[in-house]
C-alpha cells in the first residue's frame, strides 16, 4: 500500500489509470523520424530547424542530415489494442512516410532525395483529444497522480511537466494553467473514444499548427 502513485507509464498509462478505475482518452500515435548518412558539408552544430508549413524538423546528426515531420495521415492505435505489462506493437519503418519527409523539404534542400538512410527511429508518443498534458489528481481518486498524455512534447516539455505535478500536488491551489490539466476535464465530462481518437490524431496531423 502507498499514499500516492504517479502515472507515468507512458503508452500504458492509459492501463495504469484504468486499472485504477480512471477511464483517459490516451492514444499512441506512430511517430518517425530518420538519419542520413553523412552529407558533405554538414556540421554538428547546425540548429535545430522546424519549418512550420512542410510540418518537419530537421538538425544535424554528427555530419548526417536528421529529419522528421508530421505527416498528414497519422497512424494510430486504441488504447487497450495492447495489454498492460505487454510492449506496444513493433513499428515497422514506414517508407513512404520518410519519402514524404523528402518531398516536402525538397523545395528547401533538392539534395535530400539522394541521401542514403542510415536509420529510422520510430515509436508511438502518446496524444490526446485537446492536445494538453494530464497532470495532477483527480477528484475521484485522492493520491492517484497523471503525469501523462505528453504529445510528443515529453522530453522537451519534462522539466515542466515535473514542475507541474510537484505543484499540483503541493499547492494549496495551483495554478488556472496547471487545473487546466487535470484528469478530470475528461473524467467529469462524457466522451466517445473514436472521436478522442481522431481528434488526437489531429493533434498530430497538425502538430504545428497551420493550414488546419
Ligand atoms: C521517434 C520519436 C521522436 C520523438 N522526439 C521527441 C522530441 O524531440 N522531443 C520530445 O519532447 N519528445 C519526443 N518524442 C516523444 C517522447 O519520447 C515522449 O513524449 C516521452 O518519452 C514520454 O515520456 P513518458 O515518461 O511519459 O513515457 P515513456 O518515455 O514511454 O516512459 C514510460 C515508462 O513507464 C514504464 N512503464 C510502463 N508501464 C509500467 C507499469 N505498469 N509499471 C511501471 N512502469 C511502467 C515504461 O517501461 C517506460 O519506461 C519522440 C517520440 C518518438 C517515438
Amino acid at each position: 500500500a502507498c499514499d500516492t502513485v504517479i502515472n507515468a507509464a507512458g503508452a500504458h498509462a492509459w492501463h495504469v489509470a484504468k486499472m485504477a478505475g480512471l477511464e483517459l482518452p490516451i492514444f499512441p500515435v506512430r511517430h518517425e523520424y530518420f538519419v542520413s548518412v553523412d552529407v558533405e558539408g554538414m556540421k554538428p552544430e547546425l540548429p535545430v530547424m522546424r519549418v512550420p508549413d512542410a510540418s518537419l524538423y530537421l538538425r544535424a546528426e554528427i555530419n548526417g542530415l536528421l529529419l522528421g515531420g508530421w505527416e498528414p495521415e497519422s497512424l494510430s492505435l486504441m488504447s487497450d489494442d495492447f495489454e498492460n505489462g505487454q510492449t506496444p506493437p513493433r513499428v515497422e519503418e514506414d517508407w513512404d512516410v520518410m519519402g514524404w519527409f523528402i518531398e516536402q523539404i525538397a523545395p528547401l534542400y533538392g539534395k535530400a532525395a539522394d541521401l542514403g538512410v542510415r536509420s529510422i527511429f520510430k515509436g508511438w508518443p502518446t496524444f490526446v483529444p485537446d492536445g494538453k498534458f494530464i497532470i495532477g489528481e483527480s477528484h475521484r481518486l485522492k493520491g492517484f497522480v497523471m503525469a501523462g498524455g505528453c504529445n510528443a512534447h515529453g522530453v522537451s516539455g519534462s522539466a515542466g511537466i515535473g514542475r507541474h505535478v510537484v505543484e499540483s500536488m503541493l499547492e494549496p491551489e495551483s495554478s488556472p494553467y496547471v487545473r487546466s490539466l487535470s484528469p478530470d476535464r475528461f473524467l467529469d465530462g462524457e466522451w466517445d473514444a473514436a472521436e478522442a481518437q481522431t481528434l488526437a490524431r489531429r493533434i498530430y496531423e497538425t502538430y504545428y499548427g497551420l493550414g488546419s
